[in-house]
């Protein structure tokens, strides 16, 4: 008999649809949000299927927090989207084609306090190393621990001091070294993608927004709690 295994799954695809106006919860203030389509297409044995849209998902313009919001819910009911507005546009323009409950809304050319608080919450979380995957870490560091601790039982074993043989002393250190390098490895890959990634969200956001390093420090300062992924890549750009 020939056993039958189903290959089945699904993807999600995003497509943009436009910009919406609505308050950032995190700015605290309104923004532009980029909204896009959220859609699932389920496959079986890899032949897609139809794609059906599940939801929306938008992301605030300035602190680039996003949100969802699943298909038939209230908020998604009441979302309009502005196909035509673009970065160059007036705020207001927006405001009065997708969301003019909101009336006039403030301009100012410099970021608020908050929008600068916002955007900094986001790098950091964004940055978090404990959200990056660490495979490639841990294969560098058990292939490095591996040998390492192999002489080391090795020399344990001859001066005394291991109740195996040389050699099991030396198949025990080689073991132990896999997972203890590996897990140094790890550890240490996902640090340093963390601030790799910190880095490089900040100067992405810098440039779109025209923000200067100063501006930014300036606002790490004041914020009443501690942001260490933020604040390293912070740190790494100015000793750039
Ligand atoms: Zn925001």
């Amino acid at each position: 008999m020939i056993p039958i295994i189903i290959v089945w799954g699904h993807r999600i695809n995003l497509y943009k649809l436009g910009w919406t106006a609505r308050p950032c919860p995190r700015c605290r203030k309104v923004q532009a949000f980029e909204c896009f389509d959220r859609a699932k297409q389920s496959h079986v044995y890899y032949i897609y299927g139809k794609e059906k849209s599940i939801g929306r998902v938008l992301v605030c313009d300035f602190c680039e927090t996003g949100a969802g919001f699943s298909m038939g819910s209230k908020d998604e009911k009441a979302l309009v989207v502005d196909s035509h507005w673009n970065r160059t546009k007036p705020l207001q323009e927006l405001v009065n084609s997708t969301n003019p409950r909101l009336g006039q809304v403030p301009i100012s050319d410099k970021p608020t306090r908050d929008e600068l608080f916002a955007l900094l919450e986001s790098v950091n979380e964004r940055s978090s190393p404990f959200k990056i995957d660490a495979g490639g870490g841990f294969g560098l560091g058990a292939v490095i621990g591996a040998p390492v601790l192999a002489v080391v039982g090795l020399l344990l074993s001859l001066i005394g001091f291991s109740t195996f043989d040389a050699l099991g002393s030396s198949i025990a250190g080689f073991l132990a070294g896999i997972f203890v390098g590996g897990t140094i490895g790890a550890v240490k890959f996902k640090f340093d993608q963390s601030k790799a990634l910190a880095q490089e969200i900040l100067v992405a956001s810098m440039d779109q927004k025209s923000l200067t390093l100063e501006t930014l420090q300036r606002a790490l300062k004041h914020y009443p709690r501690r942001l260490k992924y933020a604040s390293a890549g912070l740190a790494q750009l100015s000793n750039l």
